[in-house]
């Protein structure tokens, strides 16, 4: 603000961005973010539950609590804003789970959910992409008032800096390649939303990390990478619905979306249930026949039952419908599939990282469940019309694979068209999805701690 008569310590916020000084901003940031997200990390962290704990830190502080002043501040004037937040929420995220985290497993969370990660974004990256985008958003605003089609003549920041810092980023040099092009294009109108800039940035993140992880880590992110997988932790943790983990269960399933070991490395392990050897991250525990595998599999199965019923769909359940299990094709039988057709499905839950498995051959994180259903159509193929049998498969680490989602997802219709709008119909598909990866981690989190001292 220099020339405009404008002292260091003054200013003024103007749509919630500070405008002034340069002590007027700096003080600005310091108390109404950097003192805030402290403030908001230390009660989320008194609260005493990891559930309710990393859902917080997750949707309200962070890159949500700061990412309009960064589209509108230049990185020069936020300074070290970016990385000091990081440093505290990231704090904060190992309080509350208990884990000392590694380089990898930082870079981990920090993925959005869907890609494997807890999506605690990181502001420091996204610094250089939020500004350009938001300045893009700006001048297209702009150019609409006063009706302007050269547009990028009358950007109205520097923008060489974070376009520099853009450029030097690999995942983003197909953008801007500041060899070949000196500024802005016409073509980079589209990245003034920011997820076309993050998508990017988090594909080349996920590839690094996996290019950078040992062998079992590079299966277990590819199996993460899904979907389906991190549903539980996009729920809003409800007794009510049945959708709350407790702190035990938190812990102990963090531990395992992170691969860190649940039993000291360096020993050799003896399982107490069957006594066979047993390895560090739980690859034993969530396969081991004495485990309680019966457990799991009739928890899901009760759960896919009392939806089916719930919308409304005939069925039966196991020996009710043929006591000889020789001529049983699966677990369940729905009478009137698709408005008439007899449907059999055999539930399944695989592990794809057993230890005898070839890990260097996971590449969708599903293959297992591929097997699985070869393996039971070759042993239904005689009592049943593959036409009409179906395996629902699903993984440990919650990948699904299409049998289960088409059943999930007619279920689902079946189960909505009483909600009276759209809006409430994929509530209600969400909510059944977020209901059975709740329960498949329940019991994945008992298997894992059955082991583990209490
Ligand atoms: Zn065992």
């Amino acid at each position: 603000m220099k020339g405009h008569g404008i002292g260091d310590n003054e200013g003024l916020r103007i749509l919630g961005t500070p405008v002034g000084g340069k002590q007027f901003t700096k003080d600005f940031l310091d108390h109404n973010v950097t003192q805030q997200v402290e403030s908001f990390c230390e009660a989320v962290e008194a609260l005493g539950s990891v559930q309710v704990g990393i859902t917080l830190l997750k949707h309200c502080t962070g890159l949500c609590k700061v990412v309009h002043l960064m589209r509108t501040l230049p990185p020069t004037t936020l300074g070290d804003l970016p990385s000091t937040v990081d440093e505290i929420v990231l704090q904060s995220f190992q309080t509350i789970s208990g884990i000392v985290m590694t380089p990898l497993m930082v870079t981990q969370v920090r993925l959005p959910v869907s890609m494997g990660g807890f999506g605690i974004s990181s502001c420091e990256l996204m610094a250089p992409t939020l500004y350009v985008s938001g300045m893009i958003a700006y001048n297209l605003h702009g150019m609409a008032l006063i009706g302007t089609p050269a547009w990028i003549s009358c950007l109205p920041m520097d923008l060489t800096e974070p376009l520099q810092r853009i450029s030097a980023f690999p995942g983003l040099r197909p953008v801007v390649d500041l060899v070949s092009q000196p500024a802005l294009t016409p073509e980079m109108v589209k990245y003034k939303e920011h997820k076309e800039w993050s998508q990017l940035m988090y594909k080349y993140q996920f590839q690094q990390l996996v290019a950078s992880s040992a062998a079992r880590d590079r299966a277990r992110l590819v199996c993460l990478h899904n979907h389906s997988s991190g549903a539980w932790l996009e729920v809003c943790p409800s007794t009510q619905l049945g959708l709350r983990l407790s702190n035990a269960e938190m812990r102990v399933l963090i531990k395992w979306r992170l691969g860190a070991p649940l039993l000291l490395p360096e020993l050799q392990h003896k399982c107490p249930l069957c006594n066979g050897g047993m390895d560090c991250y739980g690859d034993h525990l969530v396969g081991c026949p004495r485990n309680g595998v019966a457990r799991r599999h009739g928890a899901l199965l009760n759960l896919i039952s009392k939806y089916a019923s719930q919308a409304g769909m005939p069925h039966v359940i196991d020996k009710n419908y043929n006591p000889d299990s020789r001529q049983r094709p699966g677990d369940i039988a729905f009478t009137q599939w698709n408005g008439g057709e007899r449907l059999y499905v055999d539930l399944t839950v695989r592990h794809p990282l057993n230890l005898s498995a070839d890990w260097g051959k996971v590449k969708q994180g599903i293959e297992c469940l591929e097997e699985a259903s070869k393996e039971k159509e070759t042993k239904y193929q005689r009592i049943v019309n593959l036409d009409e049998f179906m395996v629902f498969g699903a993984t440990t680490f919650g990948g699904l694979n299409e049998h289960a989602q088409t059943i999930l997802l007619e279920i689902g219709r079946a189960y909505t068209t009483a909600a009276p709008s759209e809006e409430e119909a994929m509530e209600d598909q969400c909510h059944l999805n977020q209901q059975l990866l709740m329960v498949l981690n329940k019991e994945v989190a008992r298997m894992l701690r059955s082991a583990l001292p209490q």
